[in-house]
């Protein structure tokens, strides 16, 4: 474990330790039913009231608020949905060329089946144009949807501003908030928004869980429908232990935003400018002054991103170029490309991601990782 170094902190996290303990006893003998009317059921009912107020002291929003899922897919999806299912004059849809593809391709099917997406474009730094943005919602416009902070460059919106713009014009907005929830503060009580979706398994939780926000005064139509679990906004019995264990998440996520802020930081930052020192050709990618604290997505000029990403496995560091890899073709990041950048920069760059589970000592570590193995490649590719 000591010898492999985890740089891919956006792609999934390792489990805090004291979320596994805390769900433990829901996977062995608190197996009852919340819904169940006897104390063995209402015992997990209590649970999960204690997830939710974790949950909702973390986003600073109501308990009432939260509603439980699968994923941030599912989040993403039935935010989408219930703003299509809730007013039917309303059949248009904005959100941005840079979303996951849990917006894009949901977006993009939709588009297939009749309803108007309009596609934001950004700018060489990963930005919105908020003029731009404000122009293109119409009286049929039912939800924008942008993302609070970009999973490939870390760039972040200003998500509050685009949530007051979209509630002036009359229109729903729904972030994509997976990156940005347990990096950076959020204060739901004073934001505009009505629909934010969080992953469990990028908060140190496992896979298979997250959350829906639903604005206490926004209307809400279904996704999943069947019982009335959540009440009836998400039916399905709940996946109490990872939902317990995502209240924990949530609850120690708060205690470490200043760690993230500070350590992971300047973890990142000393990551980067040893990078940019040592290996010539070297450029960030994204706005730095409107980023994660964890996240640096470089370039590394004439190189290609897979064969960095191999060699680099090879030396123990986990890290993840943007790209897709679809049955052998690799196509550039849609990310970098939407930026304005060429296929082959996109295609020589490449992300890092720390995590409050790394240590200072990786970092040299891993400089010198990537600088040997850029090194390595040009050599390579000079003698070809
Ligand atoms: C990981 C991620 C998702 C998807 O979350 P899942 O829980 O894996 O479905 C959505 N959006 C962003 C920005 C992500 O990074």
């Amino acid at each position: 474990m000591s010898d492999f170094i985890y740089l891919d902190n956006n792609a999934t996290t390792r489990v805090d330790p004291a979320v596994v303990e805390e769900m433990m006893p829901f996977l062995t003998e608190q197996y009852g039913n919340p819904s169940s009317a006897y104390r063995f059921g209402k015992q997990v009912a209590a649970a999960l009231d204690l997830a939710r107020e974790r949950v909702a002291a973390l986003l600073g929003c109501e308990p009432g608020e939260i509603v439980f899922t699968s994923c941030g897919t599912e989040s993403t999806n039935a935010a989408i949905h219930s703003a299509l299912l809730m007013d039917r004059d309303r059949q248009h849809i904005i959100t941005t060329r840079v979303e996951h593809s849990a917006t894009l391709k949901t977006c993009e099917l939709l588009a297939k089946r009749g309803y108007e997406i309009t596609w934001l474009g950004v700018d060489s730094q990963g930005q919105v144009d908020l003029r731009e943005l404000e122009k293109s919602i119409r009286s049929d416009t039912a939800l924008v949807s942008v993302m609070w902070a970009n999973n490939e460059t870390g760039v972040l919106f200003p998500t509050e501003e685009i949530a007051d713009i979209v509630r002036g014009k009359g229109a729903l907005f729904h972030t994509d908030a997976v990156q940005a929830v347990g990096k950076i503060p959020i204060a739901l009580a004073d934001a505009k928004i009505n629909f934010l979706s969080l992953s469990g398994h990028k908060l140190h939780c496992p896979k298979g869980v997250g959350v829906l926000y639903v604005n206490r005064r926004t209307k809400f139509a279904p996704f999943m429908t069947g019982g009335g679990q959540e009440k009836s906004k998400r039916a399905g019995t709940e996946n109490v232990a990872s939902i317990v264990a995502l209240g924990k998440a949530c609850e120690v996520a708060g205690q470490f935003i200043e760690h993230e802020n500070s350590e992971v930081r300047a973890w990142r930052d000393q990551f980067e400018e040893g990078i940019l020192e040592r290996v010539q050709g070297a450029q960030i990618n994204g706005d730095r002054a409107h980023r994660l604290p964890n996240t640096s997505n470089l370039a590394f000029d004439g190189i290609d991103s897979e064969a960095v990403l191999m060699l680099l496995d090879d030396a123990g560091v986990c890290c993840s170029s943007g790209s897709a890899c679809t049955t052998g073709s690799v196509h550039a990041s849609h990310v970098l490309k939407a930026m304005g950048f060429s296929d082959d920069r996109a295609r020589s760059s490449l992300r890092f991601s720390f995590g409050r589970f790394n240590t200072a000592a990786e970092v040299p570590r891993a400089i010198d990782a990537v600088e040997r193995v850029v090194g390595k490649l040009r050599r390579v590719a000079a003698a070809a």
